[in-house]
């Protein structure tokens, strides 16, 4: 099931998108699917006639996993994380597909990774590895936009990684999916420069979960990118960006100055 979030002409609701590309049907619900389940209005409009917006916007966090595919972390250069490298972005860095990203002014280095995010579906802590699919809601795309020489300067990642705008999701959370072995490619103005497979992963969906789980507190909603493979690039005034993962969709965003 593909749950998305809209706006008509009033405040974003859920909606559920069915059908063929083109010609989907997104039929609105009543709440907050991640608190009272999947109730349906009966309400339906065509998916051209409303905005997506980011399909979560967490009320606690977004949890980042980096270099965890090889190929990515050697481009990046130092070698592959022995347990998984995890740092925290606010929720004021999320934004919704086809949403313009503003390059932030304190970096002229922000590169785009095309990435697969894991939605949380209940509260959890210290999950096994075995119980982890009890616990997800669903799968959506990210971009885990990132100011290199922030990073670089700043020795830890907060700004590099958490500027506004800085986590493009969307354009829903797919809940029936095996996250084990999906294509994911990012193109650039038009040029795939990313082409990867989740089965790449160092860390897997489940070992990332149950990891992180033992350190904090997960909450519905909450959001886990699961890195980037190789590829990565830098983004300009005017540039695109789709992030595309098999099963769930095309993020698409622009970018300006
Ligand atoms: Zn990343």
């Amino acid at each position: 099931m593909r749950i998305a979030r809209f706006v008509t002409d009033s405040d974003p609701v859920y909606g559920v998108v069915t059908g063929e590309p083109g010609e989907e049907i997104i039929t609105q619900l009543t709440g907050d699917p991640f608190y009272q389940g999947i109730q349906e209005s009966g309400q339906t409009h065509q998916l051209d006639d409303v905005r997506l917006v980011a399909p979560i916007i967490p009320r606690s966090k977004l949890v980042g996993v980096g270099k965890n595919y090889a190929a990515h972390a050697e481009e990046m250069g130092g070698g592959l994380p022995s347990s998984p490298l995890l740092f925290l972005m606010p929720n004021t860095a999320v934004v919704g597909p086809d949403e313009p990203v503003t390059l932030p002014s304190f970096s002229d280095q922000v590169s785009y990774e095309a990435e697969m995010a894991v939605v949380i579906g209940r509260i959890c802590k210290d999950v096994p590895l075995e119980r982890v699919p009890e616990v997800i809601f669903g799968y959506t795309v990210a971009n885990d936009l990132t100011a290199r020489d922030a990073q670089r300067s700043d020795n830890q990642w907060a700004r590099a990684k958490g500027f506004d705008g800085s986590a493009p999701l969307g354009p829903w959370i797919e809940t029936e999916l095996d996250p084990e072995a999906l294509r994911i490619t990012g193109t650039h103005n038009g040029t795939t420069v990313q082409d990867g497979n989740t089965s790449q992963m160092i860390f897997g969906v489940a070992e990332l979960v149950s990891y992180i789980s033992q350190a904090m507190t997960l909450l519905p909603g909450d959001v886990i990118l699961t890195g980037t493979p190789a590829g990565v690039g830098l983004l300009s005034d005017g540039d695109t960006f789709e992030a595309e993962i098999e099963g769930i969709g095309t993020l698409l965003n622009t970018f300006r100055a």
